[in-house]
């Protein structure tokens, strides 16, 4: 029987060992960490469920796909909840923004703050649109490994003026300076800074308007927790606690994979989804093909990391939605801060999760969880000790919180821990603590972000956040699609299942 490994147990891990599974490949699934999930992990704490990253689960239908490889329906697993409004957008001078697919809604609101813009939203919008069928539909999942596939994406590039950046491109329909950050700002949520991201990304917003944002009962975990099963009762054979340490190769071939627990295993493939950086430098470390391309990738542009302060509060909040984004005084010159100089900035711009607004369960009876999110520089920028820094951090955004929107925090408190880029890099083994791998910006993209299949390694593959199309859950699922194709295509012949065309489709 045809085997393969998959390290790391990310979203893009665990759709890539759902597809290999479901295409009858016998799937080793290998977790460092003691709970599945990477960036998706979960912390419990008195009752208290904290989802430690992904929140706003956006294209249902990706996942869906999933469980419909082999019959099976993700509502028999996951009960999906729908959020509305998206998000809640408040500037620091008290204008309040509700972001949602509600149209009329929308129009009202653009038009009460800037009449002229509602005109230009529009336009923005069919561009919008364009791009989402050209840049998701038709690309997000397929594998660019040869230049010629590039030029191949080229034309459609270039129409959509792909070299622009989302701001700009924002800019040219959006007159008014906070309703140009309302559509601009969701390159954010996969690491790229609005005006220095390509345009294409404005694809997110005709993507949420599609489909919606949702929320798993239970939590971002219970959709992970889901996905393990399924892949478990495919067949497939699940391993936490166990870091790989060593990827075995042989001249051009991989041949299996080493654990610090003592396990060892042999492949006919190996598929990472572990940071492309360790894998190649750490895991790879005896191969001369893992020296030189980790040499490569330490030359590229990685994400910012994040600051994330998880609390629980002995109150409920029935005013606080579930998706707030909190603008602080100044955009560009944060983002520049945070992007170019490296600085942790006196002031902040936070999106605070409240899951309990959705599913209470999540905190005990009368009670609420949240977190908050700051984006910060990355350990290459910011050389400060983030033990030292990160608890004087967390309390200056409780303190901005609790002046803002929710008074009696700190009193109220009853539990509380962070997560700092220090833990992005010891936890997650992600280079320079990034939070979401490599930068998405167009000289990074497609054929320029690292390859789903190695060049050298004809056996070794890559999926997740690190490659294309990028990160985000819908973008490592999609990446997930375009590694599952390579590799049912290439271990062909040697006795997959029945259901190896529907995995790779
Ligand atoms: C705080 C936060 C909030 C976010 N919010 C959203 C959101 O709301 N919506 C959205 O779509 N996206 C969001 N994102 C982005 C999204 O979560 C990520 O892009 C995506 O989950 C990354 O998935 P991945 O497949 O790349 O794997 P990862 O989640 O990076 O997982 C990689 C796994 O590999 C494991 N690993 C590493 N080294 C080894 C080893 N040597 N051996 C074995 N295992 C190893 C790690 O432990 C980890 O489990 C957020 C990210 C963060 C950090």
């Amino acid at each position: 029987m045809t085997t393969a490994a998959v390290i790391g147990s990310g979203f893009g891990g665990l759709a890539l060992a759902i597809r290999l599974q479901s295409a009858g490949i016998a799937t080793t699934l290998i977790e460092a960490r003691d709970k599945p999930g990477g960036r998706a992990y979960v912390f419990e704490d008195q009752g208290f469920t904290f989802d430690a990253g992904p929140t706003v689960i956006t294209d249902p239908t990706c996942l869906e796909e999933l469980w419909g490889l082999s019959g099976r329906r993700l509502a028999d697993y996951v009960e999906l909840l729908p959020v509305t409004p998206f998000y809640r957008l408040i500037w620091d001078d008290g204008f309040v923004f509700d972001y949602s697919n509600d149209d009329a809604a929308l129009f009202a609101q653009i038009g009460a703050k800037s009449p002229g813009d509602v005109e230009g939203y529009k336009r923005f919008l069919t561009y919008s649109a364009n791009v989402f069928r050209e840049g998701y539909e038709k690309l997000g999942h397929e594998a660019f490994l040869d230049f010629a596939s590039m030029l191949k994406a080229a034309p459609q590039l270039m129409r959509y003026e792909a070299f622009r950046s989302v701001y700009a491109m924002v800019a040219r329909y959006i007159k008014d300076e906070q309703l140009r950050e309302a559509f601009s700002f969701h390159t954010l949520l996969v690491g790229g800074n609005p005006f220095k991201t390509s345009a294409i990304y404005a694809l997110i917003h005709a993507l949420e308007k599609k489909w919606g944002v949702w929320f798993p009962r239970g939590g971002t975990h219970a959709l992970v927790r889901g996905m393990v099963k399924l892949f478990s009762d495919l067949g497939g054979t699940v391993r936490v606690g166990s870091g790989v340490e060593a990827i075995r190769a042989e001249g051009g071939r991989v041949t299996g994979v080493a654990t610090a627990d003592g396990w060892s295993g042999t492949f006919d493939a190996v598929a990472s989804n572990a940071d492309v950086v360790h894998t190649y430098r750490d895991l790879l470390r005896d191969h001369p093909r893992g020296k030189a391309a980790a040499r490569l990738l330490t030359w590229k542009s990685f994400s910012p990391s994040l600051f994330v302060t998880y609390f629980g509060l002995k109150r409920q909040h029935p005013d606080i939605r579930h998706h707030t984004i909190l603008f602080g005084p100044r955009y560009r010159a944060l983002l520049d801060d945070i992007y170019s100089r490296g600085v942790v900035a006196e002031d902040f711009s936070l999106y605070l999760h409240h899951p309990t607004a959705t599913d209470p369960a999540m905190a005990p009876p009368g009670c609420s969880a949240f977190y908050v999110l700051s984006p910060v520089p990355h350990l290459g920028k910011y050389a400060g000790d983030w033990t030292v820094e990160g608890p004087k951090y967390a309390d200056r955004i409780l303190d901005a919180l609790q002046a803002t929107l929710i008074p009696g925090l700190k009193d109220d408190l009853v539990t509380m821990r962070i997560f700092t880029p220090q833990d992005f890099k010891v936890e997650l083994n992600a280079h320079l603590g990034s939070a979401f791998s490599l930068e998405p910006v167009l000289w990074q993209s497609a054929f320029f972000r690292t390859h789903n299949r190695d060049d050298v390694l004809k056996n070794l593959y890559f999926v997740g956040a690190g490659t294309h199309p990028g990160a985000g859950i819908p973008g490592v699922v999609g990446s997930a699609k375009a590694t599952a194709k390579l590799m049912v295509a290439d271990l062909g012949g040697v006795g997959i299942g029945h259901n190896s065309a529907l995995a790779a489709e």
